[in-house]
């Protein structure tokens, strides 16, 4: 799903997307000519190896993803804000989730077989 920047506005549009297991799905509104809010969630499931022993495991996925969208370079630094940029004035949405869900595999994680195992290591 891909969506012009030009489309948005200050109505809210919906989105769904999906990958695999997963399902993104939310809305999003313009705030300024170059500038939109997604607000939405990431749910359904993905598959991910286990830090520890490498097994690859369904993790149910349950995010709240919120951030900004420039069109463009984002100049304006006056708040902390998430931007990410975006090329083309296109909105690639099956990308923002597939960079959502690396964000996701890139946190620790270990499988029911592995839980506790890290707790017993000393640092
Ligand atoms: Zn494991």
């Amino acid at each position: 799903m891909k969506i012009a920047f030009k489309k948005l506005s200050s109505q809210p549009l919906h989105f769904e997307v999906n990958r695999d297991n997963a399902f993104f799905s939310g809305d999003l509104i313009l705030i300024k000519s170059n500038l939109a809010q997604l607000n939405g969630t990431i749910t359904g499931s993905i598959s991910i190896p286990c830090d520890l022993c490498a097994e690859e495991v369904e993790k149910s996925l349950n995010e709240e993803i919120a951030f900004y969208l420039s069109d463009g370079i984002y100049e304006g630094f006056e708040e902390e804000m998430d931007v990410v940029e975006i090329d083309h004035s296109i909105l690639d949405m099956e990308e923002l989730l597939r960079s959502e869900i690396e964000l996701v595999k890139s946190d620790y994680f270990c499988c029911k077989n592995c839980e506790g195992t890290s707790l017993d290591r000393e640092f």
